[in-house]
């Protein structure tokens, strides 16, 4: 097994910001799944939960100062950041909302729609990379 309790590791939905530990393992219908504990320095804090191999990624354990850095992020930039780092996917207002554990749904549509009035995304009908709903998406 490569992956190791206690190594640092990065979810590839959100790897800029979803830093962390493997806090334990486990046999689920004969996978390996792993519980992802992630890194307390950063303020957007996910709760504990179980990533199956193919979720994360090894990584460097990340800096004070690559911490404050996405701390200091406003919402707009963190969306921004998501849909380049996962760039051409596309994805609906829920799931930008789950994958940067956004408080309200209205932030992520603002930012994404925001985003796209700028120039910087493309937002329209089409499917979500995560969920496959049929809704608006927005994508780099
Ligand atoms: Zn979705």
């Amino acid at each position: 097994m490569s992956n190791q309790v206690g190594e640092y590791v990065r979810l590839l939905l959100a790897p800029r910001t979803r830093i962390g530990t493997i806090k334990d393992t486990k046999i689920e219908h004969d996978q390996t799944v792993y519980l992802f504990h992630q890194d307390e320095r950063f303020a957007d804090q996910l709760g504990d939960y179980w990533a199956e191999e193919g979720d994360f990624e090894p990584c460097e354990r990340p800096t004070d100062e690559y911490v404050a850095e996405i701390n200091s992020l406003t919402v707009p930039e963190k969306v921004a950041q998501f849909l380049q780092a996962n760039r051409p996917s596309a994805y609906c207002d829920t799931c930008i909302q789950k994958a940067l554990n956004l408080k309200r749904h209205q932030q992520a549509q603002q930012a994404a729609s925001g985003g796209a009035a700028s120039g910087g995304f493309i937002r329209g009908a089409g499917t979500c990379s995560v969920c496959g709903k049929n809704v608006e998406v927005t994508h780099a």
